[in-house]
């Protein structure tokens, strides 16, 4: 699936950014009028790549078959292409879902934590925790920005401005040391939910790709086990769902490995 919008801006040496909307469903029109009126003024170093997809059919991105899709193919083969160290979702949310992106239970559910409401209906978390584990060092920032998919003006004006924070911004420390002088308690909570991820989740991807690495991988029912022993090991806190995630994003690893 081609994408129907891409530009490319350079401001000389300095960290690379991928911004995508058009994941999924309508989501398109909506995310292409924002990267249509996005300022590469604010881009001060360092490159910015914007891509946004046409329509396509929902499928979630927590769900493993989205990378499955044709967008969800591409948005792998993006990522592995740039290498972005700040990457940004853009997405675009429908009201009567708003409750459960932002729920409590969110993560027993999907895996992953809720999402923290910045202002005026903006939305931001992290990426799926496959993709984030596959393609990300712990250090990066791989986060998704959602919007009313109708935005009134108060909504845009928020949504564009955590966009040049984080388009004129070079690493993940100073994104969100920004975004916390503007949102203190909502950053509080992302804080946390980064510790839970990398103390848990992160741990045990790490732990598991090695085992695939060294272990010339077999099945994936061999992994599985290795992954249980090591969670009950080590203690981790990590749900059926989570483990099964940690599974998929190690194979997801190996199939998009550089080389
Ligand atoms: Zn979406």
């Amino acid at each position: 699936m081609a994408p129907i919008f891409y530009r490319t801006f350079i401001k000389g040496p300095g960290p690379t950014r991928l911004f995508i909307g058009g994941l999924h469903g309508k989501e398109s029109e909506t995310t292409l009028q924002i990267m249509r009126n996005f300022q590469n003024s604010v881009l001060n170093t360092g490159k910015l790549h914007l891509y946004n997809f046409p329509p396509s059919p929902y499928v979630s991105t927590l769900e493993r078959r989205y990378y499955d899709t044709s967008t969800g193919r591409e948005v792998l083969n993006l990522i592995k292409k740039i290498q972005p160290t700040i990457y940004l979702e853009l997405h675009c949310y429908q009201e009567k879902n708003r409750s459960k992106l932002i729920h409590p239970d969110r993560k027993t559910e999907t895996g992953a934590p809720p999402l923290v409401e910045l202002k005026n209906g903006v939305l931001i978390g992290s990426v799926s925790p496959v993709i984030r584990s596959a393609f990300f060092k712990k250090y990066d920032f791989p986060f998704i920005l959602e919007i009313p998919c109708q935005p009134s003006s108060d909504s845009l004006q928020s949504y564009l401005e955590v966009l040049n924070i984080t388009a004129g911004s070079s690493k993940r420390s100073e994104i969100l040391n920004k975004l916390e002088t503007l949102y203190p308690n909502e950053i509080a909570k992302l804080k946390k939910y980064f510790v839970d991820f990398s103390d848990n989740f992160l741990t045990l991807f790490h732990e598991s790709r090695e085992f695939v690495l060294q272990s010339d991988l077999m099945d994936s029912d061999d992994l599985l086990n290795f992954m249980e022993d090591l969670t009950q090991e080590l203690d981790l806190k990590l749900s059926s769902v989570q483990l099964e995630q940690v599974k998929d994003a190690v194979l997801i690893f190996l199939d998009y490995k550089p080389g």
